[in-house]
């Protein structure tokens, strides 16, 4: 007789990668580079945006990123004030174009690394475990991140832009690309970090174990000076709204920063030691 029962499979082992984004996550802290080149690049059609409205779609890949801002209701509505017509896909076209050397030229100018990075590098290759990136920027726009990233000691062992996948986030393709190249046997065993709630989504849609970070990226959207000159209730108020937010969108855990991130990678660790999923 067939019994009525059947035992479930489940991985019981190390993490086997750490996939992070860049931009907010391992370096320029605030996410400050895509702002300013998408301010400049409003600005120089006429059309001045607010910070707030360049850092809404923040993420996503950046031909698309400019679609969703001419498609803001605001900035249509301005635009059509302005040009005496409703932006068209040939002008989401000539903006990437112009926007591609504001861009280059703004990340080269905010590679930093933020700080916790090292120690969190650190602590990843002591307990052998692989380590990519992976960015909404397009390949032809990091090399000199990439570089500047290489001088401060950070070379990830994979890296993924979002040109070069079918789609970017929230699909989960850049991280499952890392993931091949890094030679992951276990979606399961690998943590997405990332400072944007569509970065997240693609670790969980990839089946990753996911971490927030709510300070340092573009939820709270401030470099690190802005940041540390507010006093501690402000920054009360704003880190409880990005933890809810990154909390929200089904993050595993949230933290501030990288600085904080080697904790919960123990915890994590440890779950996946007695055989639990993401
Ligand atoms: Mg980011």
């Amino acid at each position: 007789m067939t019994p009525k029962y059947q035992f479930e499979r489940r991985y019981v082992g190390p993490i086997e990668a750490v996939i992070m984004d860049w931009a907010g996550t391992t370096v320029d802290f605030g996410s400050m580079a895509p702002i300013c080149a998408f301010q400049r690049l409003f600005a120089e059609e006429g059309l001045p945006i607010s910070e707030a409205e360049a850092r809404g779609p923040m993420g996503t890949e950046k031909r698309e990123h400019i679609r969703q801002l001419c498609a803001h209701p605001r900035i249509r509505d301005a635009w059509h004030e302005v040009k005496g017509e409703y932006p068209t896909e040939a002008d989401i076209d000539r903006m990437y174009d112009d926007f591609v050397p504001l861009q280059i030229d703004a990340i080269a100018q905010t590679a930093e690394l933020i700080p916790g990075l090292t120690d969190a590098l650190e602590w990843m290759r002591a307990n052998d475990i692989r380590i990519g990136g992976n960015t909404g920027y397009a390949s032809t726009m990091i090399e000199g991140l990439l570089a500047r990233a290489a001088e401060q000691g950070y070379t990830p062992d994979s890296n993924v832009c979002a040109t070069e996948v079918p789609k970017g986030r929230p699909y989960p393709h850049m991280s499952l690309k890392n993931a091949m190249d890094l030679g992951v046997q276990h979606l399961c065993a690998c943590v997405k970090i990332d400072d944007t709630l569509t970065g997240i989504e693609e670790g969980l849609n990839a089946g990753m174990w996911t971490i927030g970070v709510a300070v340092s990226g573009n939820e709270v959207g401030m470099s690190l000076e802005d940041w540390q000159v507010l006093s501690e209730a402000e920054q009360e108020l704003r880190r409880a709204a990005a933890y809810q937010r990154m909390t929200a969108s089904g993050a595993h855990y949230v933290i501030d920063s990288i600085a904080d991130v080697i904790p919960c990678l123990e915890e994590i660790s440890a779950r996946l030691a007695v055989g639990e999923k993401p």
